[in-house]
């Protein structure tokens, strides 16, 4: 019988009738998960209830004001390694993994792009050889946001390089805690350091941390990418709330910066900003009912470019003042702090936006190809052995 949302309202009662919210937050956490109130559309067992998706949303709100999960630091856990592991991993492995990811004890970062390879990721060097029962993974990944947080890397290597760049790929859970892996932090535009060069050298990892067959890793990242383009801009945003909310603020608080072309712009960007809000929740309501398409390449667009364009109308607001950017304190943040930081902050960090996760020209090649059906890009490469392309 298919849950509906008065049944899941008494199946919360009934766990807060029984944890006291005031009590260990790990153990609230775990027994949540237990109960299958972590995420209610993944099945029994797993933290769900398989309930339909949007029950969530009551859940989160019955939940109001108890112990929650650190959605910043465990964003590419949630949003990228556990819809992967559900769809491809064991009964093992996602018995394995999938509570400590919900509760946060384990902390997740993924190892996917290289110094050469980014948006043709498919053309990656970082090699795992079999070994018996184990692999053995050398090679570098770039970029690699929280790896000095994390447990487990989500690692894509080429298992074969003779078939061409596509099919010699295999998916991996990488164990960061492994002899081999190195972790060096990258500082960026803002300052501080969110993401890493992480280099493995003879990193052993066992065939069952293996994601997917051999040979389909390109298949799994394809999930893992779609779910990646939904979670980054693609979370519920209330009305006039987000960056949009932020730069009215700065309009109605200092009407001494206000000017008739400001006026315009800032219009302009509001109706942007709440059809890209109505947009995402739409793409929401259709991930109720699977998985997420190529639409969520056109909300992660819409994201970085409305994020672009308003934090830059903020700075140019203020001014000289907006221009004041002095805190370069060298940070091991944990996660995107575009509310908590001034508009300088947020000018720089959204620079990133349009690169991290698929650069936005990639993600306009994918509507163009697979949302509007127009003529793909010429690819030449497709039938060649990865191993005699010119890199
Ligand atoms: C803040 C941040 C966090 C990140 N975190 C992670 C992470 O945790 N894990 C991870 O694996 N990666 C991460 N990345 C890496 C990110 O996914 C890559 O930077 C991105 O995919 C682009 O790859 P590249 O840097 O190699 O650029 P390239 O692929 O070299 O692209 C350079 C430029 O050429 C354009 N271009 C390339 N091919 C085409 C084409 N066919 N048509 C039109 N234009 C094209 C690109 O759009 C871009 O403008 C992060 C990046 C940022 C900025």
């Amino acid at each position: 019988m298919a849950l509906d949302e008065e049944t899941v309202r008494e199946r919360v009662a009934a766990f807060l009738a029984g944890h006291d919210p005031a009590g260990d937050r790990l153990e609230f956490l775990r027994a949540r998960f237990d109960a299958g109130l972590a995420w209610v559309h993944f099945p029994e067992g797993l933290g769900g209830l398989g309930a339909p998706r949007e029950l969530q949303n009551v859940v989160e709100r019955e939940f109001t004001g108890t112990p929650q999960i650190n959605h910043g630091l465990q964003t590419i856990g949630l949003g990228m390694a556990a819809p992967t592991i559900l769809a491809f991993g064991t009964d093992e492995q996602r018995g394995r993994f999938l509570r400590p990811l919900w509760t946060g004890e384990e902390i997740w970062c993924q190892l996917f792009s290289e110094p050469g390879a980014g948006s043709d990721l498919a053309t990656l060097a970082t090699r795992a050889v079999r070994d018996g029962e184990e692999w053995i993974v050398d090679g570098q990944k770039v970029w690699t946001s929280g790896a000095h947080h994390s447990r487990w890397g989500i690692l894509v290597a080429r298992t074969d390089p003779d078939v061409p760049k596509h099919r010699g790929l295999t998916y991996f859970v990488c164990d960061m805690h492994a002899p081999g892996v190195e972790v060096r932090p990258l500082r960026q535009i803002t300052g501080e350091a969110e993401f890493n060069e992480v280099f493995l050298t003879g990193v052993r990892l066992g065939d069952d941390l293996r994601l997917g067959e051999v040979g389909d890793g390109w298949r799994v990242a394809q999930t893992t990418l779609m779910n990646e383009r939904v979670a980054i801009g693609g979370g519920p945003v209330r009305r006039g709330g987000g960056m949009i909310g932020l730069v009215a603020d700065t309009w109605r608080a200092r009407p001494e910066l206000r000017t008739h072309d400001l006026h315009g712009r800032l219009l302009r960007l509001w109706v942007e900003a709440e059809v890209t809000r109505l947009a995402g929740s739409r793409l929401r309501e259709q991930l109720a009912a699977g998985q997420p398409g190529p639409e969520g390449s056109g909300m992660k667009l819409s994201f970085a470019s409305l994020n672009q364009a308003l934090s830059g109308l903020d700075v140019e607001m203020r001014g000289e003042e907006g221009l004041a950017y002095d805190d370069w304190t060298f940070r091991r943040s944990d996660a995107v702090d575009f509310f908590g930081r001034g508009p300088g902050y947020r000018y720089l960090r959204a620079k990133g936006n349009s690169i991290e996760g698929g650069t936005s020209e990639i993600l306009r090649n994918i509507v163009a190809e697979r949302v509007l059906g127009l003529p793909s890009e010429p690819r030449v490469d497709k039938d060649v052995p990865w191993k005699e392309l010119p890199r």
